[in-house]
């Protein structure tokens, strides 16, 4: 589960956006408001499992980490329904009208890439790679929602 932020969005409301560790955003989103060490960020909607609340927040990946952690593996980009390695985890903290939502220990739907970024060149300068911004599998879609169990 995510901390929560409520001091901060009490006083300033409904962020435009949330980033990987859940904290409210209130600039547009840009890469150059993400982590320092990513070569890769990702801006996604997701929605949460339980109550379908959706919300726009960002996955940063850098390449030399994300091999530690993988045994070597490089990071695979999105491709049409498929989120790579990118992904979120529990959503951003929030609240039901009758209480705390279940969906924060849970996990999010992938629904969507919005905006994908790499680093390019020497200069390390974020250039957008609109081919791995794609669509995933939105089970709230009714065009998209054959075969679903929701
Ligand atoms: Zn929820």
């Amino acid at each position: 589960m995510l901390p929560a932020y409520t001091d901060i969005t009490r006083r300033l409301g409904e962020p435009l956006w949330y980033d990987e560790h859940g904290v409210p955003r209130y600039d547009p989103f840009q890469p150059d408001l993400c982590g320092i060490y990513g070569d890769f960020v990702a801006f996604l909607e997701i929605a949460c499992q339980a109550c379908a609340r959706r919300f726009r927040v960002s996955c940063g990946i850098s390449t030399g980490w994300y091999m530690i952690a993988h045994e070597g593996k490089p990071p695979t980009l999105p491709v049409v329904e498929d989120s790579g390695s990118f992904g979120y985890g529990d959503p951003p903290r929030h609240d039901r009208d009758d209480g705390r939502c279940a969906g924060e220990t849970m996990g999010c739907h992938l629904l969507r890439v919005r905006e994908f970024w790499r680093r390019d060149g020497p200069s390390m300068r974020w250039c957008r790679d609109v081919e791995h911004e794609v669509n995933l599998w939105d089970p709230w879609d009714p065009a998209q929602a054959h075969g679903a169990n929701l």
